[in-house]
């Protein structure tokens, strides 16, 4: 499931304020949403007011298992994502594509390396279903424990537990 956050953009010709969804996260392997991406239409910020269009200079996590890769657009450096990658690799396994996912801060570069995964030129390992399935039942588990008192924790594992969620379902229904 792609994934999706509002932020408030401010446009950078008339500077007036408007809000915008931007994707988290985009599930490739779906036709219209690789359309999106390639389509340089995804994570584009158009000002209501002067119809000014830029690129939000956001992270954004394309992610194709059928083909088994991830690739990250990082515009710039996203401690986010070194907040996220130890999780990714207990649920995943420290080898698998959520971890090794190349992290590229040029647009067309970002592309161009999805199509190097697609034509097989570069290759990656796909989530392990054995530290899913484990990683899963022990982050459900720890959820109620949390206190409020740490947003970011708890922003965190909701990404993750949709994230995973997902996941383990394809993952398990592939059997
Ligand atoms: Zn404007």
């Amino acid at each position: 499931m792609s994934k999706m956050y509002e932020v408030e953009a401010s446009c950078s010709r008339c500077s007036s304020r408007f809000k915008a969804s931007l994707f988290k996260s985009i599930w490739g392997e779906h036709e219209e949403n690789r359309a999106l991406v390639f389509g340089d239409q995804i994570n584009v910020l158009q000002c209501p007011l002067c119809g000014t269009r830029t690129r939000a200079p956001a992270s954004l996590m394309y992610v194709d298992l059928k083909r088994g890769f991830v690739v990250w657009y990082e515009p710039t450096p996203d401690p986010m994502i070194d907040a996220e990658l130890p999780q990714y690799a207990a649920m995943f396994g420290p080898e698998s594509c959520y971890v090794t996912a190349p992290r590229i801060a040029d647009w067309q570069h970002f592309k161009a390396t999805i199509e190097r995964f697609e034509r097989g030129e570069l290759r990656a390992k796909p989530p392990s279903v054995e530290n899913s399935r484990a990683a899963m039942q022990s982050l459900l588990k720890s959820l109620p424990k949390q206190k409020q008192g740490c947003l970011l924790v708890v922003a965190l594992a909701g990404t993750l537990v949709g994230t995973l969620g997902f996941v383990a379902a394809r993952l398990l229904l592939r059997g």
